[in-house]
């Protein structure tokens, strides 16, 4: 990571690769830490808010020069720390590089299954899924019937909000910005119906399209103009998640929000919430995505690229819509 960046997206420029020394692989003594090999790292908007000097977020900014810290799969090849052994496979916070020494081991959890492909450990089954499942079932507080809409739908967490809104017997539309990613969002995630919002002069009138009655549930995960239309197409009482606001994040001066006059009018509840506020439902949210994936009630679409220095192409990405799914970076097989 090169330096603070705002009023822009990210390129790939603003994060470098560099040969690293030398290291021991292994764990010091007394350290607690382990040291891990790792196979897999997740490409995640709310990194770019770490590429920001802001002080008033909920995670601290990265340090310039310093390497990229994420989510990853990661394989043990030495442990000083007695909950964890050479040759486990593991899910959290590491390094953007091959090898990681990690001091902070708290929230690691030991992957069990090993029938579900690794990967899905830092979507499906890692914080993308999470943030799908606590957001959709404790803060859209779903009805059987409810008309669901889902924006970046095609993504980590709207695709999972998607399916887990049609297992929950919701009408489900979602909007994407390429006419491939509205295409898979119909025939292969299961949506109702899908659109592409670049293709839409007036959100307010897609929206009306797709939604005759109005909206129940709103899944926001962008933000912006999108949001203000939404907000005059919610039903009496509707309620909007709001997970994040991917629209905004590269702008210095954000769209204004007019329509919020609806949630006085319409009596909406509006929430905002993060993943890490839920992490008491982590197990219960194993649990049940695993028997919807095993079941073959759910699928996930990941968008894979190969090896460490695809890194920072993937990461920019994420602001331009070219990942069609999960965007993972694979750093080794095993
Ligand atoms: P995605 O896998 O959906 O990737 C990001 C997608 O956002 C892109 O593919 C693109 O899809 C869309 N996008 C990019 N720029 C814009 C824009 N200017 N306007 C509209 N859409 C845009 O990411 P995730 O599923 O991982 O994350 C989705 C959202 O959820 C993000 O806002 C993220 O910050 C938030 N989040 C919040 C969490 C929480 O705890 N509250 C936890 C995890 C994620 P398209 O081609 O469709 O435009």
């Amino acid at each position: 990571f090169r330096d603070y960046i705002d009023g822009r997206s990210p390129n790939e420029t603003d994060l470098e690769i560099r040969v690293g020394n030398k290291i021991k692989l292994e764990a010091p003594k007394g350290s607690g830490a382990l040291l891990v090999k790792n196979l897999y790292l997740s490409c995640d908007p709310y990194m770019r808010g770490r590429m920001r000097n802001f002080h008033g977020s909920y995670i601290p900014p990265f340090v310039p020069g310093s390497v990229i810290e994420g989510f990853g799969v990661s394989k043990v090849l030495d442990s000083d720390n007695p909950n964890f052994r050479r040759g486990d496979l593991v899910s959290g916070f590491t390094g953007w590089e091959e090898y990681s020494l990690i001091n902070r081991t708290e929230q690691m959890r030991k992957i069990e299954q090993n029938d579900i492909p690794l990967s899905y450990y830092v979507g499906l089954l890692g914080m993308p899924g999470f943030t799908a499942y606590a957001g959709f079932y404790e803060v859209c507080a779903p009805k059987k019937g409810d008309y669901v809409f889902v924006s970046a739908a095609s993504g980590a967490v709207g695709q999972l909000v998607g399916q887990l809104a049609k297992l929950h017997g919701c009408y489900v539309v979602g909007s994407s910005g390429t006419s491939h990613k509205v295409d898979l969002l119909k025939n292969k995630l299961g949506f109702d119906e899908a659109f592409n919002y670049k293709e839409e002069q007036d959100l307010d009138a897609a929206l009306k399209r797709y939604f005759p009655e109005g909206i129940d549930i709103y899944f926001d995960n962008v933000g912006g103009a999108m949001l203000d239309a939404a907000l005059l197409n919610m039903k009496i009482h509707g309620r909007i998640a709001v997970c994040g606001m991917i629209s905004e994040n590269n702008i210095t001066s954000p769209v204004g929000i007019r329509n919020v006059f609806s949630l006085i009018t319409k009596r909406i509840r509006m929430q905002g919430f993060l993943q890490s506020d839920y992490l008491h439902l982590f197990p219960c949210f194993l649990e049940d995505v695993i028997g919807f994936y095993k079941q073959g009630k759910i699928i996930f679409l990941e968008d894979m690229n190969e090896g460490l220095e695809s890194g920072p192409a993937a990461f920019a990405g994420l602001f331009s819509g070219r990942n069609v799914g999960k965007q993972v970076i694979r750093v080794a097989s095993n």
